[in-house]
């Protein structure tokens, strides 16, 4: 058994620890990031959740079931027409897979040419020492490292319904849910956030009868109202059957085949559903199995989040946390902020995360995509606002892309005119959404982005022509 001493070990390597790793070696320090997550070979898989099971598999299955559902639907309108049309499943998912496994060795050629040593296990706290704490790794090798300063990004992992354990067969968590070897027939999906809708909506383009059951009785509660309106209405107007304010009270996978789900619905009447397959997608727990976080008295709150101040500081010195494992959204680029900051602050640099600022996407069809205060949050704080939304059917880009569905809308202070809040439906929200983030950054009002020239034709222009709504002064509508 070796003992090797390093100025930051790093405990978990997806987007918030791999990214604190480089960015502590990039500023001197030693650095070693331990990571347990292995692939199917057995050979580690760095990249955490995000790149295996989460943000980059779903975009990957997202893009594949688009292009199918354009080819059967929309292609037509273009004079191209198919025929044979059909999907391969097995391909999709290798397909997939091998987005996976370049994000992977990706993550490993940066650990080297940053100098990060990479050590695949599991790693555990074992005792504070002069110094530092000491960490006992577990895996191929085992090994005892020591370290000055520990950053845990130990990410977090999919919350259960009571009494209806993952099984990654019949019920699925985000794992289950993409490799799923053939489209199911009937395909149910427990929560409409994000992970939900993401899923739900693959399957349903690859041909599944998809229902969502939502225990909330709003359709995402978090996002702007007219936004979440206009989501339900497309979502619904493309066979996803959404039902608010369940009750679920049983969830049963009777003989071999399929799960029963019972609840009551939003009328308090008794239901049952029969799928084949039933993703739950109601959350996320953070992760803390295997830290032994008592073994150095590392303080986590009664719901296992660790506990961290605003610089991501836990109760212990030198040991610092973050993404999923800590408070916040459970967000791939937040858990990136924060590592990015931590590393900073251990060099004595000024590290800073703008929560106000965070963009919030979900890839359906249409994206969604926010940033900032939504109308609701606004009307609550009695705040006087100004807004202004322009839809994406007078855009010439989206006329000529075919999709029109969908709206920007702006918010912005009423007195001094100050972004408040931009909110977006519509094709590439996702990729829209960072203007307005970087307006919001620099505090710019909605007067600055409307004064700014934009690419015609582009989408973007429907972003210029909604800060020009905040004053009625669209030119094009
Ligand atoms: C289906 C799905 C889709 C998503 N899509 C998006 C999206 O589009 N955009 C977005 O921003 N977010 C998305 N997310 C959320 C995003 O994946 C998480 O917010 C992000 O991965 C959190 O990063 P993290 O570094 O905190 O933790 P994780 O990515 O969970 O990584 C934690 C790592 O720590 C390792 N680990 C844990 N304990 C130990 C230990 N004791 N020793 C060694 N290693 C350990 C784990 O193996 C893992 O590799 C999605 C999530 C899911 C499930």
């Amino acid at each position: 058994m070796s003992k090797t001493s390093f100025d930051v070990v790093v405990i978990g390597a997806g987007p918030g620890g791999y990214i604190a790793a480089i960015r502590a070696a990039q500023l001197g320090f030693n650095v070693a990031c331990v990571d347990e997550w292995k692939n199917e070979t057995g050979a580690p898989a760095p990249g955490g959740t995000c790149t295996n099971v989460g943000c980059i598999p779903s975009k990957a299955l997202l893009q594949s079931s688009e292009h199918f559902e354009h080819a059967g639907h929309a292609f037509a309108a273009h004079g191209i027409s198919l025929s044979n049309l059909g999907i391969d499943v097995a391909r999709m998912l290798a397909r997939k897979d091998s987005v996976v496994k370049q994000n992977n060795d990706g993550i490993l050629y940066l650990f080297k040419k940053n100098k990060v040593t990479f050590f695949h296990g599991r790693a555990s706290f074992t005792q504070a020492v002069e110094g530092g704490y000491e960490i006992a790794v577990k895996g191929a090798a085992n090994e005892v490292l020591q370290a000055t300063h520990v950053i845990v990004a130990t990410g977090s992992n999919a919350r259960a319904l009571p009494g209806a354990a993952f099984d990654e067969e019949r019920i699925l968590s985000n794992d289950g849910a993409l490799r799923i070897a053939e489209v199911p027939k009937r395909l149910g999906v427990v929560g409409s956030g994000v992970i939900g809708l993401e899923m739900g909506s693959v399957w349903r383009r690859l041909g599944a009868d998809v229902t969502v059951l939502e225990a909330l009785p709003a359709f995402l509660g978090a996002v702007d109202d007219g936004v979440a309106k206009e989501a339900l209405k497309v979502f619904t107007r493309q066979g996803l059957k959404i039902q608010l304010g369940v009750n679920i009270t049983a969830v049963k996978t009777p003989g071999k085949r399929g799960v029963t789900v019972s609840y009551t619905d939003a009328k308090g009447a008794e239901q049952q559903l029969e799928v084949d397959r039933l993703i739950v997608s109601i959350g996320r727990v953070p992760n803390t199995t295997g830290l032994d976080a008592a073994a150095v008295g590392l303080a986590l709150d009664e719901r296992g989040v660790i506990v961290v101040d605003a610089e991501c500081k836990t109760n212990l010195p030198n040991v610092w946390a973050v993404g999923d494992v800590v408070r916040g959204p459970m967000l791939a680029h937040k858990a990136e902020e924060e590592g990015v900051a931590v590393a900073e602050r251990i060099a004595g640099q000024h590290g800073h995360v703008n929560f106000n600022t965070i963009p919030w996407v979900i890839y359906t069809s249409p994206e969604i995509a926010w940033v900032g205060q939504t109308e609701q949050q606004l009307k609550a704080e009695g705040r006087a606002y100004k807004a202004g939304q322009f839809p994406f059917l007078a855009n010439g880009r989206a006329r000529a892309l075919g999709d029109t569905t969908g709206f920007v809308k702006f918010l912005a202070d009423a007195k001094t005119d100050e972004i408040l809040g931009v909110h977006i439906i519509g094709p590439m929200a996702s990729e829209l959404i960072a203007e307005a983030v970087v307006a919001m950054e620099f505090r710019a009002s909605s007067e600055d982005i409307a004064r700014i020239c934009h690419a015609h034709p582009s989408l973007s222009e429907a972003t210029k022509e909604a800060a020009l709504a905040v004053d009625k002064r669209t030119l094009n509508f």
